[in-house]
C-alpha cells in the first residue's frame, strides 16, 4: 500500500514538473523564459509575472542581483510550483585607466533642453514596454549582427583617474558603416529614434511582457515606429551616430529597468 501511495506522489510530481520548462541560465544579468499548460497565475518573488495563451512568461535578473528568488506557478487543476533560485555572484570586467587627455566630457549647455526632450521620449516609449502580454519573444533570439568583433562586454565598467564611468549595460559589435543589423526577435518598434545625442539613430523594440532590445549608433533605419518586425528582419545598418567613437552596434536588452546581458538569450532554444 505504502509503495502505491509513494509511487502515485511520484507520478504525479513527475507530471508537474513536465509541464514546466525553463530556458536560459539564473545568474546576475540574465533573463530566463518559461513555459507551462494550463497556468493560472505566476509570480517572482512578490511579483505577478504576465503569461500569454500558449503559456510562455519571462523574468529577469539585474546586473547587480543576488540572493535567493522563488518562482511560483499555480496551475488551472489547483496545483502549484515553486522553483528556487540561489544567483551565484557575477564577477565583470572593471577597467582602470589614468589619462590625462580629457576624452569624456559632458555635453555642451546648449545641448541639455535637446539630450531633455530625448530623455522624455524614451522614458514614453519605455512605458509602454510591459503592457503587451503577447510573448513574440517565443519566436528565440538570433545575434543581430553577422560577421562582427566584440569590442565590449555586458556588465563592465571603465575608472578613468579614479572616476567610475557609467556601467557598459549592452554589447558592442564592431563592424563597417553599411553592415546589416537584424531584430534579434519578433517584436513591435516602440520607438525608431531619430539622430539622439547619445543613441544616435536608434530602433527599440518590444518583445512582450516587459523584454526589450535596443540598437545604437545606427546610421540607416529601415523601420518606423509603430512597425511589427520578426526575428531577422533588417531593421538598420551600422553607423556611428551619436555618442560613437567609431562604426560599431551597441545591443542592450531589458526586462522592464533590470539591465540584461544580450548573450543570455541569444541561441537558447526554445
Ligand atoms: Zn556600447
Amino acid at each position: 500500500m505504502k509503495k502505491i501511495i509513494l509511487f502515485i506522489i511520484c507520478t504525479q510530481l513527475i507530471t508537474i514538473s513536465q509541464e514546466l520548462k525553463l530556458f536560459g541560465v539564473a545568474q546576475p544579468g540574465n533573463a530566463i523564459i518559461g513555459k507551462a499548460d494550463n497556468i493560472s497565475q505566476v509570480m517572482l518573488n512578490d511579483k505577478i509575472l504576465q503569461f500569454d495563451k500558449n503559456g510562455y512568461f519571462t523574468f529577469g535578473f539585474d546586473r547587480d542581483a543576488k540572493g535567493t528568488h522563488l518562482l511560483k506557478i499555480k496551475y488551472t487543476n489547483g496545483k502549484s510550483e515553486i522553483k528556487r533560485f540561489d544567483l551565484p555572484g557575477r564577477e565583470y570586467e572593471i577597467q582602470k585607466i589614468t589619462s590625462t587627455k580629457q576624452e569624456f566630457t559632458g555635453p555642451p549647455p546648449e545641448e541639455l533642453p535637446r539630450i531633455e526632450r530625448e530623455r522624455e521620449i524614451m522614458r514614453n516609449a519605455r512605458r509602454k514596454i510591459g503592457i503587451i502580454d503577447t510573448a513574440y519573444f517565443s519566436s528565440g533570439f538570433m545575434l543581430p549582427i553577422k560577421n562582427a568583433k566584440i569590442t565590449g562586454v555586458f556588465g563592465s565598467q571603465r575608472i578613468i583617474n579614479e572616476v567610475p564611468q557609467n556601467i557598459h549595460n549592452g554589447i558592442d559589435y564592431a563592424a563597417p558603416t553599411g553592415t546589416d543589423v537584424f531584430a534579434m526577435a519578433d517584436g513591435l518598434v516602440q520607438l525608431a529614434g531619430d539622430n539622439f545625442y547619445y543613441n544616435g539613430n536608434f530602433v527599440l523594440i518590444d518583445h512582450g511582457q516587459g523584454l526589450s532590445s535596443i540598437y545604437l549608433h545606427l546610421n540607416k533605419l529601415s523601420v518606423a515606429t509603430g512597425e511589427f518586425v520578426t526575428k531577422g528582419q533588417k531593421i538598420g545598418e551600422v553607423g556611428t551616430t551619436g555618442r560613437s567613437t567609431g562604426p560599431h552596434l551597441h545591443l542592450g536588452v531589458n526586462w522592464y529597468n533590470n539591465k540584461i546581458d544580450p548573450n543570455s538569450l541569444i541561441g537558447i532554444g526554445l
